[in-house]
């Protein structure tokens, strides 16, 4: 029977939830709040993973990145979209790995039309958006989580904070300030913490380059 088990553990297909991306969070149907990420390392990641022979799902939040054969794409707009698109198939995978750049903060109320300029609501309340993270994380059972912190100063201290807080086993710290990193880079370099304080490092290279070798050290360590 143990060797049985063993054949299919072998088999079986992992599966594997990415996360890529900005939010974006509405005002109305033509104004929101966001930030400069394009998806472009999640992106890689997915189609790596996809490439390993993963069973992938890739929840994008709005980008010009076009979908990738294979890959299982689904299509998002907001923090609370994706939270929901992402609890579909969390129960179901054995590895998430969330680099989206969530947006932190969301309008209080949104307006269905246009506002005209001079309805614009100058001191709009706003309220912060759910935490996907830290709300899978509390499902964790032997799933692998792998957070990113994308940070522009005393990145480590973060990236260890947001390890502990989001109940992660590694956190992919990203100096966004540093030259040919982070957001609408095509080139990155990664800092990989793991909870026991040993780092794996991803020297400055393109993103792909970057997402295939994480890949592969993700399947040498964790499956
Ligand atoms: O707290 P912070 O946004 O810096 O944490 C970054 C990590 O948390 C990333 O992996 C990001 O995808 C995730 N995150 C999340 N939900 C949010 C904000 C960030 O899952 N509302």
């Amino acid at each position: 029977i143990s060797n049985q088990i063993d054949t299919i553990s072998m088999t079986k297909k992992i599966k594997c939830l990415i996360t890529a991306g900005p939010t974006r969070e509405h005002f109305d149907p033509v104004r929101f709040i966001s930030n400069p990420s394009t998806g472009k390392m999640g992106w890689n990641i997915a189609l790596a993973a996809q490439k390993k022979g993963w069973d992938t799902t890739l929840v994008l939040g709005p980008s010009e990145l076009p979908n990738i054969d294979g890959v299982n794409v689904v299509r998002v707009v907001s923090a609370q979209d994706m939270l929901e698109a992402c609890q579909k198939y969390f129960d179901d995978c054995n590895i998430l790995i969330m680099s989206a750049a969530v947006s932190d903060v969301r309008p209080a109320t949104k307006i269905e039309h246009k506002a005209k300029k001079d309805e614009i609501d100058l001191c709009p309340k706003l309220e912060r958006t759910p935490d996907i993270l830290k709300t899978l994380s509390k499902n964790k059972g032997d799933k692998i989580l792998v957070g990113f912190a994308a940070e522009t100063h005393d990145v480590l201290n973060y990236a260890n904070k947001k390890l502990a807080e989001k109940n992660l086993d590694c956190i992919a710290a990203n100096d966004v300030s540093a030259k040919g990193c982070g957001f609408a880079s095509t080139t990155n370099s990664i800092d990989l913490i793991f909870k026991d304080g040993s780092i794996k490092k991803f020297p400055h290279a393109e993103k792909a380059k970057i997402a295939k070798e994480m890949i592969d050290f993700f399947s040498s360590i964790f499956f």
